[in-house]
């Protein structure tokens, strides 16, 4: 038996009519830039995770830059993320001319730890950027709590906790403001780029989208060196097709998580125990493991195709040998990096496959743990 990291096909196959119908609505409007579809999307995802405002934008990483600048983020400022993350939360911070400053996990977490964040707050600090990793929320309140006292501002990454709720509320509008990627392997992915910023501060969202669309508020009157990042309008009526459809599907991703963990949990632990882990989005389900590559061996060998989020982390990226972060500097995320596996979880996985996954796993752990 074969089973793919991600079906992206289902997804579309279960909603071909209402996709197919999107599309055509879209083609036969005449209109392929913004437009209703846009807004009625922006709308749609606004009330679906409890924001006042939502401004389309052509990525996840557009959504973050473009939020960073609006926030003011400019050359000369500090911005905390995770050492543990993608590597996109850290070059929103450099595009806008601003050094990330990264703030590890602890060992029983993948998420910032909100003890560190305190320590690494210098005077050129402007905000903080906690990533709700493979879709379990931040610990949002304590980095809140310390944003608030030293007058920094909260963007989340939330590109992958669609459908995540933190103490009861969807991600959202817990921070300043969030960013949100549409890539088609999201757990709400458009079938292209998109994103978006979602967020409570009226004017805020209007700097964004400002920025999003030339520096311009009014046609041909520029007020900032802007870019174009916009949401498409075929992807934003994708994306309103896809909507109604993700919790449950988040739902059956949560299922799955609930297998693998009482299958495994307790031999391949992923931090933190599964009764804390309420409001996960699971957009991935990550065990680890010492001996990593082997396990991603034997499981491809077993027809379960495995990834690895993420094999290298972003300081020792070529991209940031300026930073001069060698081997060791970040242990946290080196020790992920290196032992990390995500398994299969999207929401298209029938019951075979998930027991052929589990039982992949058991068998080459079981080999490994002999040899
Ligand atoms: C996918 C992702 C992004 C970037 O989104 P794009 O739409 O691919 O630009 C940013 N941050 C995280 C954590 C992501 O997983």
């Amino acid at each position: 038996m074969n089973v793919p990291f991600l079906d992206l096909r289902s997804t579309y196959l279960e909603l071909q009519t209402e996709i197919d119908e999107a599309v055509q609505r879209v083609l036969n409007s005449g209109s392929y830039i913004g437009g209703a579809e846009v807004e009625a999307f922006e709308n749609a995802f606004a009330s679906f995770c409890g924001a006042s405002h939502v401004v389309g934008v052509a990525n996840g990483l557009d959504a973050l830059k473009l939020a960073l600048l609006a926030l003011d983020v400019g050359p000369g400022d500090e911005v905390i993320v995770p050492s543990h993350t993608f590597i996109a939360t850290w070059l929103a911070v450099s595009q806008c001319g601003a050094t990330p400053v990264p703030v590890e996990p602890t060992a029983d977490a993948f998420n910032i730890d909100p003890q560190q964040v305190a320590a690494r707050i210098t005077p050129k600090t402007k905000g903080i950027i906690p990533v709700h990793l493979y879709g379990e929320p931040a610990e949002l309140d304590p980095l809140i709590n310390i944003a608030n006292r030293h007058g920094l501002f909260v963007l989340e990454d939330a590109a992958q906790a669609h459908g995540a709720v933190y103490r009861g509320r969807r991600i959202g509008s817990h921070g300043h403001a969030v960013a949100w990627s549409f890539y088609p392997g999201k757990n709400l992915g458009a079938f292209g780029d998109g994103g978006a910023v979602s967020t409570r501060d009226e004017s805020l969202a209007r700097r964004v989208r400002m920025l999003g669309n030339y520096g311009s508020r009014t046609k041909y009157v520029n007020d900032a060196i802007g870019f174009n990042s916009r949401l498409d309008p075929i992807q934003a009526a994708i994306l309103r097709a896809k909507l109604p459809r993700i919790d449950e599907w988040n739902a059956r991703r949560s299922a799955i998580a609930e297998q693998y963990t009482q299958a495994f949990g307790p031999l391949l632990a992923t931090p933190p125990g599964p009764q804390e882990r309420q409001g996960h989005a699971w957009h991935l389900y990550v065990i680890r493991h010492p001996d990593r590559d082997r396990l991603q061996q034997q499981l491809s060998d077993a027809g379960v195709t495995t990834l690895i989020h993420y094999p290298r982390p972003p300081h020792q990226q070529e991209a940031y040998a300026s930073l001069g972060r060698g081997v060791g500097s970040l242990p946290m995320a080196e020790q992920y990096a290196s032992t990390v596996l995500s398994l299969p979880i999207g929401p298209h996985l029938t019951p075979a496959q998930v027991d052929h996954v589990i039982e992949a796993v058991a068998n080459s752990v079981a080999s490994i743990s002999q040899a």
